[in-house]
């Protein structure tokens, strides 16, 4: 039987290796943090609901992948496989921004509950990002004086204008001040720049930057912004036994990061690992909450209401029930 590790148990990781539970499932940590629940430790849920501990095979963290030798290179051991998926995630690259430093992040837990900190005395926050996530955290605080900034010339610019205008008018509803085609050159410690304007900020938050892990950028295969690229089957276009899925994965930039796109790809970069030949097909079909309201926006057009909660609790069912799975071994 080949040897198959799994680098990176988070969301993809997770659905590859329930596809297969011979395959070696290597993370650096042994609690998984489950991105699309951070936002919700803002409205008031509780650290275990978004940080959880599940079941690996190795807790060691990747420092370096040798494809010509079949080995992974952990800080305490080698390990040679035969076949490989590569699941590392993302990560928030707000480096070239000038004033970084005074920028909130949302990666971690502790970047969550510093927020949660911060916008308690807070009167002007400033959200840097109208894509799905800038436009989730604009719609959460009450009371304050809330602007969402935005390069483009709508908010979530990557899907289509019907769900653009929707979520631009609930925001508006909820006072929250839109400033589009804005670029912000500069975060003080109580402010922003774009352009000459100085706008005041106690809390400026980055909702943009998101790239494929860093480590995968320094590796020796090809990559597009940290992310390995891939074909249809999603095998690395460099060699015939290594895989990607999630965030790790693009083909030519276009792939979403988003939930389904990395369970579906985990799934199907484990059968195609184990000998198969699947197409990897997806939809661009995300659920948000704006304002209190829940969003199921795909392709052409956008559904609300209590239709869509329904669909979110049968994907966190889904989520609970794989973890449970995993934890069962
Ligand atoms: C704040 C936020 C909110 C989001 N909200 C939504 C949403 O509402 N809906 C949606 O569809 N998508 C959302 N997303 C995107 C979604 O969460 C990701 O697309 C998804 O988690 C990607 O899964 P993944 O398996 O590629 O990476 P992850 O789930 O990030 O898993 C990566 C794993 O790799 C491990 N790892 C990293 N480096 C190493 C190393 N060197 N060695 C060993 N292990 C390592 C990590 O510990 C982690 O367990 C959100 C993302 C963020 C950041």
């Amino acid at each position: 039987m080949s040897k198959i590790y799994i680098l990176g148990a988070g969301l993809s990781g997770i659905y590859s290796k329930l596809e297969n539970r011979n395959a070696i499932l290597i993370d650096k940590s042994d609690f998984i943090t489950l991105s699309t629940r951070l936002i919700y430790i803002i409205r008031g849920e509780d650290k275990s609901y978004v940080y959880k501990k599940r079941n690996i095979d190795i807790n060691e963290e990747v420092k370096d992948i040798n494809f010509d030798k079949k080995m992974i290179i952990t800080g305490n051991n080698n390990y040679s496989y035969d076949r490989l998926i590569i699941a590392l995630g993302h990560r928030q690259n707000a480096d070239k921004l000038r004033g970084s430093e005074f920028l909130y992040k949302l990666e971690t837990v502790d970047d969550v509950l510093k927020i949660v900190e911060s916008s308690k005395n807070a009167k002007n926050i400033n959200i840097i990002g109208g894509g799905y996530l800038g436009v989730e955290l604009a719609g959460i605080f009450k009371n304050k004086h809330v602007n969402l900034i935005e390069s483009n010339n709508r908010l979530l610019s990557g899907s289509n204008e019907k769900s653009s205008n929707y979520v631009c008018n609930l925001l508006k509803n909820n006072n929250v001040n839109i400033i589009l085609n804005s670029r912000v050159s500069e975060v003080k410690e109580n402010s922003v720049i774009i352009g000459n304007n100085e706008i005041k900020s106690d809390l400026t938050i980055y909702s943009g930057g998101i790239s494929g892990n860093s480590l995968i950028n320094n590796l020796k295969i090809k990559s597009i912004g940290s992310r390995i690229v891939v074909d249809k089957y999603l095998k690395s276009v460099d060699y015939d036994d290594v895989y990607a899925c999630g965030d790790s994965m693009t083909m030519d930039n276009s792939i979403p990061m988003t939930a389904e796109i990395a369970r579906e790809s985990g799934k199907t970069a484990m059968k195609n690992a184990m000998g198969n030949e699947i197409e990897f097909n997806y939809a661009l079909r995300n659920i948000i909450n704006v304002a209190d309201n829940y969003i199921l926006i795909n392709n052409n057009s956008f559904i609300k209401g209590f239709a869509v909660k329904v669909i979110k609790n049968h994907v966190k069912k889904n989520m609970e029930d794989s973890l449970r799975k995993l934890n069962s071994e």
